[in-house]
């Protein structure tokens, strides 16, 4: 599908899955070049709900022992960031000591990062790195270090992959951007 259309919006291809796939393949080998021989324990904590298939791809190709945590903060509210971060679900075990990542599908402004960058600071962990597949420098300026980025894209609103609008869209297997 060159273009799909979502309420009154038509978005058009724009990052097709084997490219996704390779630059899932990248990080995760960045990864396994950094995490593989550490002692203490590693957490990745995926941000919900947009970094679910991300996730699912890149853990499958780490070739270390780790532990998977899921968080949901606030939502992102139709096509602009809310900036507000809460918890709907927090990790659910102890961090203090280990090494996390964090897992993320976009960096938009950053300020969901930032925010949830420093309530995991408070629980003592050994080491903290962001892992996120899109990243819109534009938007953040680098407020937060990006450890793992897959690709610096313009500020384009794009859905697939887990990536939605308004709930849709989250199976396409390509990501798309929209039209406009
Ligand atoms: P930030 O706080 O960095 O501005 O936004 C982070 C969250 O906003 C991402 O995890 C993602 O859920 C959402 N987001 C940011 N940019 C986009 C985008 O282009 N498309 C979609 N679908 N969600 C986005």
């Amino acid at each position: 599908m060159s273009e799909v259309n979502y309420f009154d919006k038509t978005f058009e291809m724009y990052i097709p899955n084997w490219e996704i796939q390779n630059l899932v393949m990248r990080l995760a080998s960045e990864i396994n070049r950094d995490y593989g021989r550490v002692e203490e324990e590693v957490v990745l904590i995926s941000i919900l709900d947009g970094s679910f298939i991300f996730m699912a791809d890149l853990i499958r190709q780490l070739e270390f022992d780790h532990h998977v945590q899921f968080v949901k903060l606030t939502s992102y509210k139709d096509m602009s960031s809310t900036g507000v971060v809460d918890f709907v679900l927090d990790v659910q075990t102890d961090l203090r000591g280990k090494h996390i990542i964090i897992v993320e599908d976009i960096v938009d402004t950053g300020l969901t990062i930032e925010s949830f960058l420093e309530q995991l600071q408070l629980r003592e962990p050994a080491s903290i790195r962001i892992c996120t597949l899109l990243s819109k420098p534009d938007e953040h300026n680098d407020i937060v270090p990006l450890d793992y980025v897959g690709v610096d894209i313009p500020p384009e609103f794009v859905i697939g992959y887990g990536l939605d609008l308004n709930g849709l869209g989250r199976q396409l297997r390509d990501i798309y951007k929209l039209k406009v």
